[in-house]
């Protein structure tokens, strides 16, 4: 199994941190900006999880659950999808889930529920399974 993440993510700040923890155990991130350039990115590369924010600039977190879940290319009905809220109503995790997420973790990012949430998917390549 490979150990690719790709986060779709407009806040540069929250890039940076996530990408420093996921790289910290061995993970390789991929990184979209905007929801189009994040469904652009799933299609074309090798995803093996994807972290998704909810409030993008251009087509919105949920748009982007539809669209990559309704992909030509099958492994993308099966990715697993992580959705980021920074706003942890409980309709807007219903919405995610609805949209396609298979789980939700709420902003601001605790780093050992990211490695948690992440792990439960796929193994980290630093530890032994
Ligand atoms: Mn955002």
């Amino acid at each position: 199994m490979g150990s690719n993440i790709l986060y779709i993510e407009d806040n540069p700040d929250n890039m940076v941190l996530v990408k420093r923890a996921l790289e910290s155990r061995g993970y390789k991130l991929l990184q979209a900006m905007t929801g189009l350039e994040g469904v652009a990115a799933a299609q074309e590369e090798d995803v093996d999880l994807i972290l998704l924010d909810i409030n993008l600039p251009d087509i919105d977190g949920y748009e982007v659950a539809r669209r990559i879940r309704s992909s030509a290319k099958h492994a993308l009905a099966y990715v697993p999808i992580i959705a980021v809220t920074a706003n942890a109503l409980k309709g807007d995790a219903e919405r995610a889930l609805s949209a396609g997420c298979d789980v939700y973790m709420s902003k601001p990012i605790n780093i050992r529920e990211l490695w948690a949430r992440v792990e439960a998917f796929v193994p980290s390549p630093h530890k032994p399974t």
